[in-house]
């Protein structure tokens, strides 16, 4: 339906990037046996008007149109028959106006050409065109059909790099989940645009959006660490060394999400992925550069407060694992991690020692659900005051935490 739009318009219609790479991934599965869903969004690329063409599109199919003057693009919400949506995002190549579609091919050619050229990687160079006579025509300037055929991840110009360093977080992100390879002087191009501080001239929120898709991969942990031995980490978070401890406090983080998905689901209210493997990574970084890196990359005015305030109270448990019969109670973990945010919460469940999580989770569980039979009111009508009250509650709290006193009883120890 878009192509024969864009022939109402008479404008050159063309689908682009991750949408052909993953459709022509699909075709490729599909014939090995495998079974794989093709992408909701869909990037589509014309050669005329962007905006115009948008507006008459979504007039036509009833979707909602939104529009983004900044990057004079827009982007179209689609129910289909299946009742998923769509979301359509559309650009105009960029191109001189007065080179408009329905004019000698060669023309109409080189200004998607020269979009394409100016993407990422060749697996997502590619468009097919959408118009109605030359419907489903695959456009392969730069080999890119051979480079997903062969599962390589290949720049399309020396200066890439250079000129969006955002790409080498793409390059591995694109390298690990597909289990491609970046070839071998794409790779040289981006160890040299790593090494020579690339990244560093990067804005943070560009850095994190990137990092946050990698967050979103199925396997994140395969791309943190090829980012580790990189040594990327350490060019995004300046004084943050990779070692092998953190790697496997990280590899224990997604272990611990994943317990807390299954048992304790309503700790993950609020909790950013973002913030937790920060505070795995950041947990060694001193403290000047701490604030200079949660400036950079937009974190909460308290993630440094709170960092800490973890790392604390797992040193105190570290010295107090002798003790046996005080670790064992519920009511420790109550005494330790009172007020805490969920995101500590995670975050203390990752450097607990092994054998403190079983009674850390039992406690997690307890708290979820207790609820007390007395209010400060009674006690107030009791004649406790100020911060008696408080000090009583918890008291009490923790009494049934540990089994002392079983609920219903409060009343009896007021
Ligand atoms: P995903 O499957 O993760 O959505 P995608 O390829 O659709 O992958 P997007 O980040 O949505 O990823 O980008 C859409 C397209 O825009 C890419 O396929 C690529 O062609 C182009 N693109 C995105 N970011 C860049 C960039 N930094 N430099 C050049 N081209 C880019």
């Amino acid at each position: 339906l878009i192509g024969l739009y864009g022939n109402e318009l008479g404008i050159n219609v063309y689908v682009v990037g991750g949408f052909v790479r993953d459709l022509l991934l699909a075709i490729r599965s599909k014939l090995n046996g495998a079974k794989k869903s093709i992408p909701y969004d869909i990037d589509v690329v014309v050669e005329g008007d962007g905006l115009l063409f948008g507006k008459y599109v979504a007039k036509q199919l009833r979707a909602k149109y939104v529009e983004h003057p900044k990057f004079h693009t827009c982007s179209i919400f689609y129910r289909n028959g299946e009742n998923k949506i769509i979301r359509i995002d559309i650009a105009t190549a960029r191109t001189e106006y007065y080179e408009e579609a329905g004019e000698l091919p060669k023309v109409e050619l080189s200004t998607i050409k020269k979009d394409l050229y100016r993407r990422d990687f060749s697996i997502n160079a590619m468009a097919i065109k959408l118009n109605s006579g030359s419907f489903g025509m695959l456009l392969d300037f730069f080999n890119c059909r051979k480079d997903l055929e062969e599962g390589r991840i290949r720049i399309l110009y020396p200066l890439s790099f250079i000129e969006d360093p955002t790409r080498i977080l793409r390059a591995i992100r694109f390298e690990q989940r597909f289990g491609f390879e970046i070839e071998p002087n794409t790779l040289s191009k981006l160890e040299e645009a790593v090494a020579n501080g690339y990244l560093e001239k990067v804005t943070g929120m560009r850095i994190r959006e990137e990092l946050e898709k990698i967050l979103e991969e199925p396997e994140p942990m395969k791309a943190i660490k090829r980012m580790g031995k990189m040594k990327i980490i350490f060019h995004l978070f300046e004084r943050t060394y990779y070692s092998p401890t953190m790697e496997k406090d990280l590899e224990k983080l997604f272990d611990v999400k994943n317990y807390f998905k299954n048992n304790l689901s309503n700790y993950l209210n609020k909790v950013r992925l973002f913030h937790l493997v920060l505070y795995v990574l950041l947990q060694y970084t001193p403290e000047e550069s701490l604030k200079k890196i949660t400036a950079r990359y937009g974190l909460p005015k308290d993630f440094i407060k709170n960092l800490m305030q973890v790392k604390n109270v797992y040193n105190e448990i570290s010295n107090e694992l002798k003790n046996k019969e005080k670790i064992s109670k519920l009511s420790y973990y109550y005494e330790k991690t009172n007020g805490f945010q969920n995101e500590q919460l995670i975050f203390l469940a990752v450097k607990l020692p092994e054998e403190l999580l079983g009674k850390y989770y039992e406690y997690l569980r307890k708290i979820e659900k207790l609820k007390l039979s007395i209010t400060g009111e009674d006690l107030l009508k009791k004649g406790y005051e100020g911060v008696q009250i408080k000090t009583k509650l918890e008291e009490i709290k923790k009494k049934l935490l540990n089994g002392e006193i079983q609920p219903g009883e409060e009343k009896y120890l007021i």
